[in-house]
C-alpha cells in the first residue's frame, strides 16, 4: 500500500493504475462502516484507493472538529489489510492552501435536515467530495448509505458538475444491537451506549410497521419519535419521511427514506432505514 501526501503524488500513484479505480473516501478513525466501503470496492475494482482527510470546513463553529477522533497509525493498519493500493492522507494546508476561495454551494437535497441543522455542512462536504474526485479521477466512488442525505448530495453534485464517477453506495453497519458503526460513538459513556441502540429500533419499528400497510408517513414519524423519546437520555432533532433523492417529504411514491437525528447527552447521532 502507498501513503501519499501530497495531489501530485496522488495523481501519479494512479496515473497509470489499473481501472477501474475505486474510491472510499473517509476522515479516519475506521471502523467496520468505511471497512464495508473499501471491501466492496475490492470486489469490484482493479485499483482501490482511500482517503482520510478531517475535512474542516464541513465543521460548524460549535462542532466536534478539534475532538474529532484521529488514529491515523491504526487505520493504515486496517487499510492495509484490506489490501488497499493507495491512501490519500493530505493536510489542511495541501487541501486548502493560502488563498483558497473556491466553494460548492449546493441547494436542493443539502437543505433540509442535516442542512438545517448543520449550516455550511454540505457546502463543505460538496467542496472536498468534489476536490477529492477530481485529484483522483476514479471510475467510482464508494459511501455509506447511513449519511443517507450526503449519499444524496453526492449524487446530485456529480450529475450537476458532470463529474465523470459512478457513485456506489453500500448497506449500513451495525453493531450487534443495532446502532449504526459511526466514528463518534466513541464519545458515548457506557450508559449513553446502552440507550443509542433505541434509534435503530424505533426507525426499525416504523419500517415493519410501514411494510404492514401503514403508509402514513407522519404518523410513522410520530411513532418513531415517541419511541426514542420514551428514552430519558435521548433527544430528538428530527424524523423525516422523505424522498431519497431530493430529501424533499415523501410524496406517496417509490421509496421513502426515515432519517432521524438524535442528541443523546452531548453526542449527535444520525441513522436512516428505508422503507420499501
Ligand atoms: P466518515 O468517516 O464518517 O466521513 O464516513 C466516511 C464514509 O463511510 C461515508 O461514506 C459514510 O457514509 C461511510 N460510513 C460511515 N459509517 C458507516 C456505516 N456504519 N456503514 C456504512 N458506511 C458508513
Amino acid at each position: 500500500m502507498r501513503q501519499v501526501e501530497t495531489v501530485a503524488a496522488l495523481r501519479a500513484a494512479l496515473r497509470d493504475a489499473p481501472r477501474p479505480v475505486g474510491l472510499a473516501p473517509t476522515m479516519g478513525a475506521l471502523h467496520d462502516g468505511h471497512l464495508a466501503l473499501v471491501r466492496a470496492a475490492r470486489s469490484e475494482c482493479a485499483t482501490v484507493a482511500a482517503t482520510i482527510f478531517v475535512n474542516p470546513t464541513q465543521f460548524g463553529p460549535n462542532e466536534d472538529l478539534d475532538r474529532y477522533p484521529r488514529s491515523l497509525a491504526a487505520d493504515l493498519a486496517l487499510l492495509e489489510r484490506e489490501d488497499v493500493d493507495c491512501v490519500f492522507t493530505p493536510s489542511v494546508d495541501e487541501m486548502y492552501p493560502a488563498g483558497f476561495t473556491t466553494t460548492v454551494h449546493m441547494d436542493g437535497p443539502a437543505l433540509p435536515l442535516e442542512g438545517a441543522a448543520r449550516p455550511g455542512h454540505f457546502d463543505g462536504v460538496a467542496t472536498v467530495v468534489a476536490k477529492l474526485l477530481l485529484q483522483s479521477l476514479p471510475d467510482r466512488a464508494y459511501l455509506g448509505r447511513k449519511d443517507g442525505q450526503q449519499t444524496a448530495v453526492v449524487r446530485r453534485l456529480v450529475r450537476d458538475l458532470d463529474i465523470p464517477v459512478e457513485i456506489v453506495v453500500v448497506p449500513t453497519v451495525r453493531e450487534a444491537d443495532g446502532l449504526a458503526m459511526s466514528s463518534r460513538n466513541a464519545y458515548l459513556t457506557p450508559e449513553q451506549r446502552a440507550a443509542a441502540p433505541v434509534v435503530f429500533r424505533a426507525l426499525s419499528a416504523s419500517r415493519d410497521r410501514f411494510r404492514a400497510g401503514q403508509q402514513d408517513v407522519a404518523a410513522l414519524e410520530d411513532a418513531a419519535r415517541r419511541m426514542i423519546e420514551a428514552s430519558p437520555l435521548a433527544s430528538v432533532e428530527y424524523v423525516a419521511g422523505v424522498d431519497p433523492d431530493t430529501m424533499a417529504p415523501w410524496g406517496g411514491l417509490g421509496p421513502c427514506m426515515l432519517a432521524a437525528a438524535v442528541r443523546i447527552g452531548g453526542v449527535r447521532l444520525i441513522d436512516n432505514v428505508i422503507l420499501d
